[in-house]
């Protein structure tokens, strides 16, 4: 916080396509899609109109009691584009409320169960689901959770399947996967007590763009399944085309019991999140009146509609542009592009899944020592790259690149070499 002070802020006054520019008129790429949200670019004219139309109609109505139509239209579209099973949808506005619901949801559905000792929950090392108190409690990044112990309820944390440096210490050739069999060991003897596991599907975000082996995601489900532990996703970072499908599940035919849905729901324009059930879970929450069985919990900006609107002008834009189908090239080219990177001698690792990628810095290649974040080596690649023109945020020694899905092939070429010369200089190549 103190060195904010001593910097230059930067302030954004406007932007258009996958550019923003700030208020000395200088323009950058947004590397970051205004912390992994934006999707279409910015000033997308079917967003910009869906807003203003609803703008001529009413800007916000509560959605504790009565409803609004564009709520109402946008929870049957994702109901259609999320996997199937997923029927009811709880709005709320921002990604850490959207896993604080699950968390809830998740809870007092084996309360009406009677399954009242089913009061745990599991999560996994390295994981971020939010700054609220529940979710940082089911968070697993050391230097962001830990001060704040104290308040947490009990959760179990499985090892993250971090290939690169893998806490069980395999190798990729006698890799089997026996992370699962931690996450195995940990359900297995705390099933009773175990409500949910939450999970970020496929990539691990703020934990440094974890890149998970195929197949986990599918055995942890599969687990859950086995122990009778509810399976809640957290798709707020992944929804949405990032990982190259619409959704990270649908890589490996996943369909959890809960889903968190914010970020990119309506192209990273306005504060709207989604949390996504099952009938089964809805239903426990019906009874008499006396029974107190409804799930007490609502924001006073769910459901916004101008936000709804936004939401469904980017579902539509997903279909018109054939954005998914679009994406394959740009994947291609960002592969071919980070293997140079390789090459570089403080590159310990690139990892990459559709449009999101990492790139981690280490001081030494074989012993994988990573800068120590006091050397502050990512934030110095970052401001490289601003003053080339690029606005990218690191993950301590991790660069993040999550450019807007629209960006095109020679946009991200641009990025990409910007971020390459930047890495050289701050890492004296
Ligand atoms: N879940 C994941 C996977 C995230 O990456 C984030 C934010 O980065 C959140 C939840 C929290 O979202 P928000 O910042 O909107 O509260």
């Amino acid at each position: 916080m103190q060195d904010y002070g001593k910097e230059t802020p930067l302030i954004i006054e406007e932007g258009s396509g996958i550019f923003i520019k700030d208020v000395d008129g200088k323009e950058y790429i947004d590397g970051i899609s205004s912390m992994w949200c934006n999707i279409h670019g910015h000033r997308k004219k079917e967003i910009d109109d869906a807003i203003k139309k609803q703008l001529g109609k009413i800007a916000h109505t509560t959605l504790l009691g009565p409803s609004n139509i564009p709520a109402i239209e946008l929870a049957k579209k994702l109901a259609e584009v999320v996997p199937p099973g997923l029927k009811k949808v709880f709005y709320s506005d921002n990604g850490s409320t959207a896993n604080e619901v699950a968390l809830k949801m998740a809870f007092q559905y084996w309360q009406h169960k009677g399954c009242k000792g089913k009061t745990q929950f599991v999560a996994l090392q390295y994981g971020y689901h939010g700054d609220t108190i529940g979710t940082m409690g089911v968070g697993g990044i050391d230097i962001y959770h830990k001060v704040f112990q104290p308040l947490y309820f009990k959760t179990h944390f499985a090892p993250a399947p971090y290939c690169y440096r893998c806490p069980l210490g395999k190798q990729d050739r006698d890799c089997t996967l026996q992370c699962l069999d931690e996450l195995e060991n940990l359900l297995k003897n705390n099933a009773d007590q175990i409500a949910a596991m939450i999970m970020e599907p496929l990539v691990q975000g703020a934990g440094g763009m974890i890149i998970h082996p195929t197949g986990y995601l599918s055995g942890a489900r599969a687990l859950c399944r086995k122990y009778n532990v509810l399976f809640i996703l957290d798709e707020v970072l992944t929804g949405f085309g990032r990982t190259g499908k619409m959704f990270a599940c649908l890589h490996e035919d996943v369909v959890p019991d809960i889903m968190s849905l914010s970020k990119g729901i309506n192209g990273g324009y306005m504060p709207l999140a989604a949390t996504l059930a099952t009938d089964e879970i809805y239903n426990a929450f019906l009874g008499e009146y006396a029974e107190l069985k409804t799930f007490f919990h609502g924001h006073t900006y769910t459901g916004n509609p101008l936000g709804c609107a936004a939401a469904l002008a980017s579902l539509e834009l997903f279909e018109k542009e054939h954005i998914l189908d679009n994406l394959a090239p740009k994947i291609k080219h960002m592969q071919t592009k980070l293997n140079s990177f390789k090459s570089l001698e403080h590159v310990g690792d690139v990892r990459q899944c559709g449009l999101i990628s990492a790139i981690e810095l280490v001081t030494d290649k074989t012993t994988k020592e990573p800068y120590p974040w006091v050397e502050r080596v990512g934030i110095q690649v970052c401001h490289e790259a601003r003053k080339r023109g690029l606005l990218i945020r690191p993950l301590g020694h991790i660069i993040v690149i999550m450019p807007p899905l629209s960006i095109k092939v020679d946009e991200l070429k641009r990025m990409l070499d910007i971020i390459y010369e930047s890495i050289q200089i701050i890492t004296n190549e």
